[in-house]
């Protein structure tokens, strides 16, 4: 079954158009890779399926699950089951990995998980991806490497546990360590019923 169908999509961003006529259509199952060299529009791609407000669909449709989500915010993207990982991650001091992943996931299910059940979650997908506990208690992202950085992302993953996910050059000057996160994330993720991109050079 089709998840994602993009029919001739035309993006610009400053008034440079990016993206010439896209058509691609994606399966629950699947993993699949994008793959092109630098600028030649694979971000592009990847932030205006998640609904970055910079890039401007001119032309063309992308439907989610049979639904037209050209013009939905990232929130409401998220909650249909959407989600990206950004090639460069923001870093938000004062708020704990763990804060944070509570918080996007009541806004996610649109209803409030209580701290017992978190926790319990929590503990399930550190464990799964043989992460420390303690790590959720870090500030996201400050002064992570980016192994760690692509640590926090797949955790992220595996605890929103989207229906399809969107991967930015995740495998970007990775070492040994975060490579195997991410392939851990990724496999413990992928079932027949989720469909992944993943984007790289
Ligand atoms: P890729 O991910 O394949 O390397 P990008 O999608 O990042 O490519 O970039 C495609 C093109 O869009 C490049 O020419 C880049 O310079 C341009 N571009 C991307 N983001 C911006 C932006 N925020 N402002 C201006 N130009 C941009
Ligand atoms: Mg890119």
């Amino acid at each position: 079954m089709s998840i994602l169908k993009i029919k001739n999509l035309h993006v610009e961003i400053e008034g440079k158009e990016i993206i010439k006529g896209l058509n691609l259509e994606l399966e629950l199952g699947k993993i699949n890779v994008l793959m092109g060299p630098n600028g030649s529009g694979k971000s592009t791609l990847a932030n205006v399926i998640a609904g970055n407000p910079k890039y401007k669909i001119t032309s063309g449709e992308i439907f989610f699950n049979e639904i037209k989500i050209n013009d939905l915010a990232p929130n409401e993207k998220a909650k249909l089951g959407l989600f990206l990982s950004f090639q460069y991650p923001q870093e938000i001091e004062g708020v704990t990995i763990s804060t944070f992943l509570r918080s996007a996931l009541n806004s996610v299910k649109g209803k409030k998980i209580t701290i017992m059940d978190f926790r319990k979650l929590l503990e399930e997908k550190t464990k799964l991806l043989k992460l420390d506990i303690a790590f959720t208690e870090r500030y996201l992202n400050q002064g992570f490497s980016g192994g760690e950085k692509k640590k926090s992302e797949m955790l992220q993953l595996v605890v929103l546990d989207p229906k399809m996910a969107i991967l930015d050059e995740t495998d970007s000057g990775l070492d040994i360590d975060a490579l195997r996160a991410v392939s851990e994330g990724v496999n413990k993720f992928m079932n027949k019923d989720k469909c992944l991109l993943i984007i790289t050079h």
